[in-house]
Formats: structure tokens, C-alpha cells, sequence
């Protein structure tokens, strides 16, 4: 989502499960088919396209003695679709001209990254060369960007375009009522299939009172975060008071301890390798209805995280002035700040690390509070938080830590949280250190008096709006890779 929302309003997206009654679900998987063959067959004419020009040049040819190359713009791929969409895809009245549209748009952007990441143009891993989608590999999935696309008052159907008026799973009231009150505009809604069902997703400009008064305890306007292996989230504020330790949710442990026991019973059953043999077979109906239970699980691990994650993160946002965080070293997700986590927590810590600081991030643009990032060779958890001292070596093992030259013993998780907690305090009086707001265009304001009154210096709050982020699309991502190990 790249779309720049004027001032004062953001981009947000809204996403809801869907209930398609079963000629709807097949009109959806048609219209993600449809965009699917647009994409593959403009990859295919490009591909064709830079061949035949190859070959020219081997011949000796040049210039404009080429077959002139194919506009790779969404509407150059689009009008080359119109051509040839009668011999290629003869059904496509059946579908919105949107589908099209879409595979269009999408195979130009790929093909866009592509040719900036050969040029050295774009940031990040390095783009390949657009391959076709397969429908057993790819996510099936379809953007409408214009036609009926709109939520109904009865806040339990939203309009898409050719498909009709789809049943929610669950109720539209959160954009429903921006709709009303004509603090929301739709502009884009697009549909995918993923773990098993539908789901529509709005990205909407939105109307947010930018730093709204946050509830700001007198005692703790400045707080630090960090991620705990057993506990998820431990924040402490800067003289150690632990405010909130937030752990794993119960119904998450046991769905956890459930995977483990599937795995477990999948290994027992007839699987599609034979060990024996050392061959491939086909596995019994036990093993597959067993994988779909594993499947189901993890589902429900993902969205269980998402919403604890959601929930702690709104209220730590909406309760203290800043906060302080680590950092995730990009493209290090496996090791943080020297710190190892083993076995199913590893996976879990590093993905919840990354989406508690995204939420963060965008909470406190809404809500008013500052953000403090630290620098990820910011020794957190090895430095003493009375006397400063800095340990060498802090084994993950040991839950807690003991100074060497203070004999401070102290939880280690909240240890690294009033560590964090001094470090964004000084950040934010000291105006150095790498500082992270909520508002991702740097919008700045000063917020006018009447703040509750605290130990904080700091009392200029930094808010701003974030552009381009989706909270509802947000981290229900979180793969446990390591629940087999
Ligand atoms: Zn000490």
C-alpha cells in the first residue's frame, strides 16, 4: 500500500472474514483464478517479448529494426490483455474487468522491483524475475480498485464488484461507523483465500484525531518493553517498578502443547515417507486428517498472538508518554543482541518482536506517545540497571540476573525493560539516539499544555499519522517453524 493520505487523515486497512454463500465462494475464487491468468499470461507475452528481442540482437539487429518491446506499465500490460483476452481467456465476461486489472497491475509491479533491483534503485533483498502463479502455490487473490465496493449499513454484508453482497463472519462496525460519520473513504478492497476461508480487506483513508490525550498514570509516563522467553511481554518503568507482565495467554499454551501432541501422533502415522524404503507414498487418510488438525492449530496460535499482541500494545500506547523498545536486526531474525532463543520460543520471540514494535509504532502516532527504538547492539539485558556495569556474558539460560559489582539480583526480563526504559528517557531529553515515532512523514507537533504532571522533561509529545500501515492485516503471520523441533 503505497497511497499517501491527505493531512490528517491515514491509510488504514479493515479486514473481515467473509461467509460467501457457495455460488459467491466459487464467483471469488474465479475472479482470483481471472487474475491469476491475466498475470501469467502477460508474464508469458513479456517473457516472449525479451526473447524475440534477444534473438534480433544476436542477428546482428539493432534499434528500430527490433520488435519493439512491450509497455510494462499496469495500463500498457492491460491494453495488450484487452487484445488478446478473446483467444486466451474466452469466459472472461464472467469475471470484473477489476480481476484483469489486477493480475495486470500486479505482474507490472513485479516487473518493476525486478528491473530497479537490477539497476541497484531499490532497497532491500533483491527482486527476481517474475515466475507464473500456480494455484496450489500461490495465495489466490483479487484488488478492486473501482465499481460497488462498500460496506452495508447492516454492518454484516459487504458490496464487491460483478460478485455481489457477501455475508461477514464477523461485524463491520469498526469501519461502519467511520462510513457515517464520513470519517472513512474506501479506496481499494481486495479478497483473498487464506488458511481456509475468505477474507475482504478494506484500505481506507481515515479521519484519526492524531495524539488524542493518552491515560497517562502520573507514575509511569516513561516505560520500557521487552520480550520476555517465557512471558511475552515485560514492561518496567525507569526506578523498577514492574507495570505489566503480560504472559502467554493460557488457551495459547495449551494450543501449543496440542501441535506437539499432533506432531507427535502424525510421526506414528502413515506418512507420505517411507522410512524404510526410503521412498515417497501415498500417506493414509489418518496422516492427512491429522495435518488438518496441525493446520487448524496453528491458526488459531496465530490469531491468539495477534490479538494478545493487539491488546497489550493499544494499552501500553494509550497509558504512558514513551516507550522504549529493542530493535530487531534486519535480516538477523534467527539472533538478537546476542541473544539465542532456542526451539518453538526462537520462531515465536523474533516474529513477535518485529510485530510488537510495528504496532507500537503506529499506536503511538495514534495515541500520542513517543516511541523509542534502541540501537540493536544496545546491551539491554546485560547491563546492570543500578550500577551500569556491563556483563560480557549473559547465558539465556540464567532467568536472572545477578551484578558482579553492585550484587543487584534482579528478574532479567525486567532487568532489560529499566534498561530500555533509562534509554529512551535519555534519547528523548538528550534529542540523540535513533527515535522512532508513530508518524511515518514525519509530521511533528507540539500538543499544548495540560499534560498530567510527572518526573517526565520530556513533556513535548511527538505525534504524527502513519501512512500505508494495516493493522488488521497485521501479524497473524507468526509461523512456530520450530514446533517440530
Ligand atoms: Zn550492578
Amino acid at each position: 500500500m503505497t497511497a499517501t493520505a491527505t493531512a490528517g487523515w491515514t491509510v488504514q486497512a479493515y479486514r473481515f472474514a467473509l461467509d460467501p454463500a457457495p455460488a459467491q465462494a466459487r464467483a471469488l475464487a474465479s475472479h482470483a483464478g481471472a487474475a491469476r491468468r491475466a498475470f501469467n499470461v502477460m508474464l508469458a507475452a513479456v517473457k516472449a517479448n525479451l526473447d524475440q528481442r534477444a534473438a534480433e540482437r544476436s542477428y546482428g539487429l539493432d534499434g528500430d529494426a527490433l520488435t519493439p518491446s512491450l509497455n510494462w506499465s499496469a495500463y500498457g500490460l492491460r491494453r495488450e490483455w484487452n487484445i488478446r483476452k478473446h483467444t486466451v481467456a474466452p469466459w472472461w465476461r464472467e469475471n470484473s474487468k477489476e480481476a484483469y486489472a489486477a493480475g495486470c497491475a500486479n505482474l507490472g509491479a513485479a516487473l518493476g522491483n525486478w528491473s530497479a533491483s537490477k539497476k541497484g534503485s531499490r532497497k532491500g533483498p533483491r527482486a527476481g524475475f517474475p515466475r507464473f502463479k500456480a494455484k496450489h502455490r500461490d495465495t489466490p487473490s483479487v484488488t478492486f480498485t473501482t465499481g460497488a465496493i462498500r460496506v452495508e449499513p447492516d454492518r454484516r454484508h459487504v458490496r464487491l464488484p460483478v460478485i455481489g453482497t457477501v455475508k461477514t463472519h464477523e461485524s463491520t462496525r469498526k469501519l461502519a461507523r467511520r462510513m457515517e460519520a464520513g470519517t472513512a473513504r474506501i479506496t481499494t478492497a481486495t479478497i483473498r483465500f487464506e488458511r481456509g476461508r475468505w477474507f475482504v480487506s478494506f484500505v481506507a483513508h481515515v479521519q484519526r484525531a492524531a495524539g488524542r490525550p493518552a491515560h497517562v498514570p502520573a507514575e509511569a509516563p516513561v516505560i520500557g518493553v521487552d520480550l520476555g522467553v517465557r512471558d511475552l511481554i515485560v514492561a518496567a518503568t525507569l526506578d523498577g517498578a514492574e507495570i505489566a507482565r503480560r504472559p502467554a495467554p493460557p488457551q495459547l499454551r495449551r494450543a501449543q502443547r496440542r501441535v506437539r501432541a499432533l506432531q507427535r501422533k502424525a510421526a506414528r502415522q502413515h506418512g507420505p515417507y517411507d522410512p524404510a524404503a526410503k521412498s515417497w507414498r501415498e500417506p493414509s487418510h489418518g496422516w492427512v486428517k491429522t495435518q488438518q488438525l496441525i493446520r487448524r492449530e496453528h491458526t488459531r496460535i496465530a490469531n491468539l498472538r495477534t490479538d494478545h499482541l493487539h491488546k497489550t500494545t493499544t494499552r501500553l500506547a494509550q497509558r504512558h508518554q514513551v516507550i522504549g523498545v529493542e530493535t530487531l536486526a534486519p535480516g538477523n531474525m534467527a539472533r538478537r543482541g546476542g541473544r539465542r532463543k532456542r526451539g518453538l520460543n526462537r520462531a515465536l520471540a523474533n516474529a513477535s518482536l518485529g510485530t510488537l514494535t510495528r504496532l507500537l509504532g503506529y499506536k503511538a502516532g495514534w495515541y500520542g506517545c513517543r516511541l523509542v527504538a534502541a540501537d540493536r547492539f544496545f546491551p539491554s539485558s546485560k547491563t546492570c540497571s543500578r550500577c551500569g556495569a556491563v556483563k560480557t556474558k549473559l547465558p539465556l539460560s540464567e532467568r536472572t540476573f545477578a551484578c558482579g559489582q553492585c550484587g543487584l539480583v534482579l528478574d532479567r526480563d525486567r532487568n532489560a525493560a529499566i534498561n530500555l526504559a533509562r534509554h529512551a528517557l535519555a534519547a528523548t531529553t538528550g534529542g540523540s539516539g535513533p527515535l522512532v515515532t508513530g508518524g511515518a512523514d514525519g509530521k511533528t507537533r507540539h500538543r499544548p499544555g495540560g499534560q498530567p504532571p510527572g518526573p517526565d522533561p520530556a513533556r513535548g509529545v511527538e505525534t504524527g499519522t502513519r501512512a500505508g500501515d494495516a493493522p488488521c492485516a497485521a501479524g497473524g503471520t507468526a509461523t512456530p517453524k520450530g514446533a517440530a523441533a
